[in-house]
């Protein structure tokens, strides 16, 4: 049997343990310390905000902006459906609830035409969102620019879940920085990772401030340990810290090898009819993260889930699009508007989407082998 060939796993760049070994030697395991600082800074640096703070994970991250928020129990947060678990968990941490939108066909991402409607109808009925949290699905930025003048308009503030989409673009501007708040994970799978890990930026460095603070317990300045918040236990450790700066700087050539597997695909798949590659919106720029294509069950008759099995079977990992949010168990009964009343969207994607191997460790030869595979199984 072959090597597996994987979805997407951790690449090392070769300098992360540079950055943990000047922590041992310094004894900075922890709590904090340069390497947190740095991390910090240089990912800031690198999207073009302000201010960023390192957590223990992406989901620490969605939590503690919803929080600066002001996240309460009984309030209601929108949410893009198609994406991870991780985006609407924190919502339920505060005890508020969960209004899904739908995606469009252009970018897979939230549907400013669902949320004008879900806008609309929460202002009519006097209670508008504390939040909306947008997904940038599988690298790919949402349509911000409609997104941003929705929310503005209501003044609703924006959450920017870029946990996929780090060092991709919209018009020029670096996805995960169009909101009050953005998110990054460094969980084994995306496209650097820390092992585990996330960060949370805004412009607005008074709320990443506040941040830091809620996230090592929300201490109060005094010489005795004294609270007056709940506070969370979500800084990210030193050494963890290390292995992101490591990281950062080999991200840019992770998003090359990303894209040149995407494109590879994208060219061998060019003349089956049936088989349509992910979208890029116009002016932007994706890091391509995971390759993903939709089967048209009118002209394929193999179906996603059967294609997964055919190459599980070869040693080879794939995977369905997300299962929308308004479809999970979890959140049965939640509130849920459609990019129009004949059209879900992501529910035709979840049918008809997967994820194919998109590891940027795996050859041109690896690849070829999985793409004779799916010629062949179609
Ligand atoms: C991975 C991911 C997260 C959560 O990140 P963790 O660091 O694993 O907590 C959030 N949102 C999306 C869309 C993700 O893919």
């Amino acid at each position: 049997m072959s090597k597996r060939i994987l979805l997407s796993s951790p690449h090392m760049g070769g300098t992360e343990q540079k950055y943990i070994q000047e922590a041992f030697d310094k004894n900075w395991i922890a709590p904090l310390g340069v390497n947190v600082d740095g991390f910090e800074q240089e990912l800031a640096a690198y999207v073009g905000i302000n201010a960023a703070s390192a957590t223990s994970s992406g989901t620490g991250a969605i939590h503690l902006a919803l929080d600066l928020l002001n996240v309460k129990v009984g309030d209601t947060v929108f949410c893009s459906t198609l994406t991870f678990i991780a985006s609407a968990n924190p919502i339920l941490y505060l005890g508020a609830k969960p209004v899904f939108i739908d995606s469009e066909p252009t970018t897979w991402n939230m549907s400013p035409q669902a949320l004008a409607k879900a806008l609309e109808e929460a202002a009519a009925g006097g209670q508008l969102p504390k939040a909306v949290i947008v997904v940038n699905l599988y690298g790919q930025s949402a349509r911000m620019d409609e997104i941003m003048e929705l929310c503005n308009q209501y003044e609703v503030p924006v959450i920017e879940d870029a946990a996929e989409s780090l060092g991709s673009t919209y018009k020029g501007q670096k996805s995960g920085t169009f909101g009050q708040f953005g998110i990054y994970s460094f969980n084994g799978n995306k496209i650097i990772t820390t092992s585990g890990g996330g960060m949370l930026v805004s412009d607005n460095e008074k709320l990443i401030s506040r941040s830091r603070f809620l996230a090592t317990q929300a201490r109060d300045a005094a010489k005795h340990y004294q609270h007056s918040v709940v506070g969370y236990n979500y800084r990210m450790s030193n050494i963890v810290a290390g292995i992101g700066r490591g990281q950062l700087e080999v991200l840019d050539e992770r998003i090359a090898q990303k894209r040149a597997i995407f494109e590879r695909y994208a060219a061998a798949f060019k003349e089956i009819d049936g088989i349509d590659m992910m979208p890029e919106l116009e002016e932007t720029f994706s890091n391509r993260w995971l390759s993903t294509m939709i089967l048209n069950p009118e002209k394929i008759s193999i179906t996603p889930y059967a294609l997964i099995d055919q190459l599980d079977e070869e040693n080879i990992e794939s995977r369905p699009v997300w299962k929308p949010l308004h479809m999970q168990p979890l959140f049965e009964g939640c509130r849920f508007y459609p990019h129009a009343a004949d059209d879900i969207v992501s529910e035709r994607l979840f049918a008809t989407g997967i994820c194919l191997p998109s590891d940027s460790k795996m050859t041109v030869e690896e690849q070829q082998r999985v793409i004779d595979l799916i010629v062949r199984a179609l």
